[in-house]
């Protein structure tokens, strides 16, 4: 290891510090200053969630399938990267939500499951007709119940009733974030309607001013909202690996503690070994960040963890297609307590038909989440036989795949809870105070999606930079020597 001190270290080799990693490496570059860079990742690969593999013709995501194209800073590093050429966008359709082993249609003109128009909803026979009234009630309440945050389910609740949170809004958003709608900040997920619905009695009327502008597209004519690429999404990674050329990439080692040492921090390794630098980026779920940084358990109080859930993909392959079902669309979600296992599933094939051979079908079904933690843990066969009987009760699928894959991630979805962005600020101003230089970035906390995660990594880049500036700390006189 080199005497002087590195620039920087990224610890977390997945999208967020894949991206910090990237864009330090270019801004040190611009100001003309050597980058002395290393980024540790614990595993053997990059790209942390992001994982894609191919089998006899299928393409296989084991982890995210994609971005939604709608947040620039995504679709600007993919430009920058020079990937643009590469990227493909869904084919859309209608997607269903299950009841009993019945498949309705999900309303048109909702967003996550709240109505932005009305009548497309009065229509739809997934509630019943005193559900529906509920809903209509919100245009005459008098919502002046948001002050500060709440749980999201509770929200919507007094807002719409709670038919329609229990049959299509907790479905939706448990089809994301695989959590309990009733533990949600709603200030976290929905910070416009937060906002909004601060000045607007009716919520269906603050969705209508948010929302309600966009022509609505004739049936299966809109455009799809999400991109991936030819080749999976482990492209962008595998690109962004590629391009850290003035960056030390350690795979395989893992940062077991940071200590303060002098002007700047020792990043101990599981090797027994270590790295100095002048600042960090923990681009690690925020247990990891936590467990870094014994010195913060009583510095900062606020400092999360947040709770996390687990959940299992299995994805199903049927090179000869699948006939037992009529279903014309993108997939399904399944509300709790229908008695089912599965949470929800795509039919990947229709909604990116570059995954799978012509002909045949690739499915991709959740199970796991808030409410059925247990059944991650459950072997393969277990969990494949659970997804199967769904499978064949709501879809009347008849076929038997030629493989099935399993794919845990356990404790990987962060949940917001309430109150998760107050404390999210004192753990930034903590952490600040106590160890200047240190910055948290990644889907514990501004956002789980694919562009939250480049945005927050992006943005890490930039205080830090601002940091070395502010600190004089560019100047280097050795070249960068890290194995
Ligand atoms: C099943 C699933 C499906 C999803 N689908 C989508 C989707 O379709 N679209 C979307 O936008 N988002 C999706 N998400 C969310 C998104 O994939 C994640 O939020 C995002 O990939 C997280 O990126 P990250 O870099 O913050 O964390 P991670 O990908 O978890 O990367 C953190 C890295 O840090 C490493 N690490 C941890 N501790 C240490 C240590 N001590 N030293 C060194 N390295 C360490 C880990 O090995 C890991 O590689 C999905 C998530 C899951 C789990």
């Amino acid at each position: 290891m080199s005497a002087e001190p590195l620039h920087a270290v990224i610890v977390g080799g997945g999208m967020t510090g894949l991206a910090a990693a990237f864009r330090l490496q270019q801004w040190l570059a611009d100001k003309g200053v050597v980058p002395r860079l290393a980024l540790l990742e614990s595993e053997p690969r990059l790209g942390g969630k992001i994982r894609t593999s191919t089998r006899d013709g299928f393409l296989i995501e084991h982890g995210p399938d994609s971005f939604v194209a709608s947040k620039p800073c995504a679709y600007q590093l993919v430009r920058d990267l020079g990937l643009e050429d590469d990227l493909v966008r869904n084919h859309t359709g209608q997607a269903f939500i299950a009841r009993g082993d019945r498949l309705y249609p999900i309303p048109a003109g909702t967003m996550m499951g709240i109505p932005v128009r009305l009548r497309p909803l009065l229509k739809s026979p997934l509630l019943s007709p005193a559900g529906k009234l509920r809903v209509v009630w919100d245009l005459f309440s008098h919502g002046k119940d948001i002050d500060g945050d709440q749980p999201a389910g509770d929200f919507f609740r007094k807002r719409l009733g709670n038919q329609i949170v229990d049959r299509l809004i907790e479905p939706l958003l448990s089809g994301i974030y695989a959590g309990d709608v009733n533990q949600y900040s709603l200030q976290a997920l929905f910070p416009q309607i937060h906002q909004l619905s601060r000045n607007q009695r009716s919520l269906i009327r603050a969705m209508g001013s948010l929302y309600g502008h966009a022509k609505p597209a004739p049936a299966g004519k809109s455009r799809g909202q999400f991109l991936t690429f030819k080749t999976g999404l482990q492209a962008l990674t595998a690109r962004l690996e590629e391009r850290l050329t003035a960056c030390a990439i350690l795979k395989g080692r893992s940062a077991r503690a940071i200590r303060q040492q002098g002007g700047h921090y020792r990043l101990e390794l599981d090797d027994g070994r270590s790295l100095d630098a002048h600042a960090i980026v923990l681009a690690v779920p925020d247990a990891a960040a936590a467990g870094l940084l014994p010195a913060a358990r009583n510095a900062i109080p606020p400092l999360l963890p947040t709770l996390s859930t687990s959940v299992a993909n299995v994805v199903m392959a049927f090179p000869h297609g699948i006939t037992g079902t009529s279903l014309d669309g993108t997939g399904f979600v399944v509300p709790r307590g229908s008695g089912h296992a599965i949470t929800a599933c795509t039919w990947a094939h229709l909604k990116w038909p570059h995954v799978a051979p012509s002909g045949a079908a690739l499915l991709r079904c959740y199970i796991g989440g808030a409410h059925d933690a247990q059944l991650v843990d459950a072997p393969d066969a277990t969990i494949v036989d659970a997804v199967l009987t769904d499978l064949r009760r709501i879809t009347a699928l008849r076929e038997t795949p030629a493989f099935c894959q399993v794919t845990r991630w356990k404790h990987a979805m962060p949940q917001y809870a309430v109150g998760h962005l107050d404390r999210l600020e004192q753990t930034r101003k903590a952490m600040a105070a106590a160890f200047p230089g240190v910055f948290l970035a990644g889907a514990s906390y501004g956002g789980v999606g694919l562009p939250d995660c480049i945005r927050q990594g992006e943005q890490a880049a930039h205080d830090l930079a601002d940091h070395l500036e502010q600190r004089n700390l560019l100047e280097s006189r050795e070249a960068l020597n890290v194995d």
